[in-house]
């Protein structure tokens, strides 16, 4: 099999479901705690935020909504700074946004998840999410489909499968319920990370610089972060003022040498489409996890269907390891990925069949992974002030919050009560390179 054709995992849930056995969340309230109560006696008052993704921006969200209530917010400032022309135009704007309460239960990013997934929730409440950006709680079932083989005519009374789901590719093995409305739910990413973003800068006084790069962080003679360098329109570089600093920048995250000596993070690059059905009515909201077996034969990919509320269906799967352009406009998908999306499509469902629905997305994008598969979020060994949040692999929209929320904690305390972040802390991989 080709590596294109493999498809990432976004870690369907193998064991059995334990949603409400663990009382393992140490969430804090949605509304911002007292930044006086709580505050650190220093914390920086000149904090930039590298990165416009989901996790830059939540990070920037969480640290403007604690300082506004800080008893002089004008003494300090937040600025996100995104290369792109817009937030959220790479992997935070094409991704699934299929958000799971306790699929990541029993490992290192279980609290970390979970603390998430109901932030997720109190945020759908305050930002209106069910309207401005397609926050739903949704059923999700595992769905084995074949290209080949005769399609099951007659279905099983105990067949979980919503009527929609009627292409050639469904087989006589029965779907399974893999997530309820109360342990699963979707968001749309890119106008997730926007409404954040939005209400940061309308009500909690962001700054956002959209088009320029930052190209440095530059430290003291002590070591301290005193600022960054931003690339200028006419080619110089600008240096401003900062404190602290938050590198969020996902798979780009190499190209800081800062972060380069002290670990990697590599870009895996996943496609995705997005059709609009005819009968958008038809379209329940099922998120549909496939073993789909290619009529060329070869292992089941598992590529992921979600549909939205607005009757777009997306469609998602088919990576590969690959070098990361340094621009998010310059990542091209590759066309023999997308055709294989197409064909899952035309498996799936009749309402997706190519010319049934109307394709208006065809895309790629790169998660961004660590060597050990466990994010990195915390302050950079030996350098004071300088913070990184990145490496969230395939679940960056669920765990963007609590990562903004933690970081936030982190910066302005000193520490993040809501999660414990030792096992995501750079420190880990110094301790790795002296230990061999
Ligand atoms: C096909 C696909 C489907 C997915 N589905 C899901 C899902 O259903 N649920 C889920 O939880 N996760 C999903 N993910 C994963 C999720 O998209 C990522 O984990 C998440 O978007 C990573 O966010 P980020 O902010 O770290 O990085 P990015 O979204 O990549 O953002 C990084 C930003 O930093 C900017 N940047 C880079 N360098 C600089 C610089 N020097 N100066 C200024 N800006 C810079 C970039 O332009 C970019 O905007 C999916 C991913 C893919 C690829």
């Amino acid at each position: 099999m080709s590596p294109a054709f493999a498809f990432v995992s976004f870690l369907p849930p193998s064991k059995p479901f334990h949603p409400w056995s663990r009382p393992v969340i140490r969430c804090s309230s949605p509304q911002a705690p007292n930044m006086d109560r709580r505050s650190a006696p220093n914390p920086p008052r000149r904090i930039v935020v590298v990165g416009g993704g989901v996790i830059g921006v939540c990070t920037a969200y969480f640290l403007t909504k604690r300082l506004s209530t800080a008893s002089s917010p004008s003494d300090y400032h937040v600025t996100l700074v995104e290369q792109s022309a817009a937030v959220a135009t790479a992997a935070s704007g094409k991704a699934g946004g299929f958000l799971a309460l306790d699929w990541c239960d029993g490992g290192p990013v279980q609290d970390l998840a979970r603390a998430s997934f109901v932030l997720h929730r109190s945020l759908a409440e305050e930002l209106e999410g069910g309207r401005s950006y397609g926050y739903r709680p949704v059923t999700t079932l595992s769905v084995p489909i074949s290209e080949s083989g005769s399609p099951s005519s007659t279905r099983s009374t105990k067949d979980d499968l919503p009527a929609w789901v009627d292409g050639p590719g469904r087989t006589r093995q029965r779907a399974r319920t893999i997530g309820t409305t109360e342990n699963t739910a979707q968001v749309h990413p890119q106008l997730f990370t926007r409404a954040l973003l939005d209400k940061a800068v309308r009500d909690f006084g962001l700054d956002v610089v959209v088009g320029r790069r930052v190209e440095a962080v530059n430290v003291d003679d002590e070591g301290r972060v005193k600022s960054v360098g931003i690339a200028g329109g006419g080619g110089g570089e600008e240096e401003v003022e900062a404190e602290a600093v938050v590198v969020a920048v996902g798979p780009w995250s190499a190209s800081f040498g800062l972060l380069r000596n002290v670990f990697s993070v590599y870009g895996l690059k996943a496609h995705s489409i997005v059709l609009e059905p005819r009968k958008k009515d038809e379209i329940t909201p099922h998120a549909l996890f496939l073993s789909f077996s290619p009529k060329e034969g070869g292992p089941a990919l598992d590529p992921e269907v979600y549909p939205r509320p607005t009757g777009e269906v997306y469609i998602c799967g088919m990576s590969a390891r690959e070098d990361i352009p340094d621009d998010p406009d310059q990542v091209l998908p590759n066309p023999e990925s997308i055709r294989m999306l197409k064909r899952v499509a035309n498996a799936v469902s009749t309402h997706l069949l190519e010319g049934e629905a109307q394709v208006k997305a065809e895309q790629a994008c790169f998660l961004p992974c660590t060597d050990d598969g466990i994010p990195v979020i915390g302050q950079l060994p030996g350098i004071p002030g300088c913070y990184v949040a990145t490496g969230h692999s395939c679940w960056g929209i669920l765990n963007g919050p609590a990562t903004g929320a933690a970081m936030a904690e982190l910066i302005l305390d000193g520490r993040s009560q809501m999660v414990n972040l030792d096992a995501f802390s750079p420190s880990r991989f110094v301790l790795t390179q002296k230990s061999r």
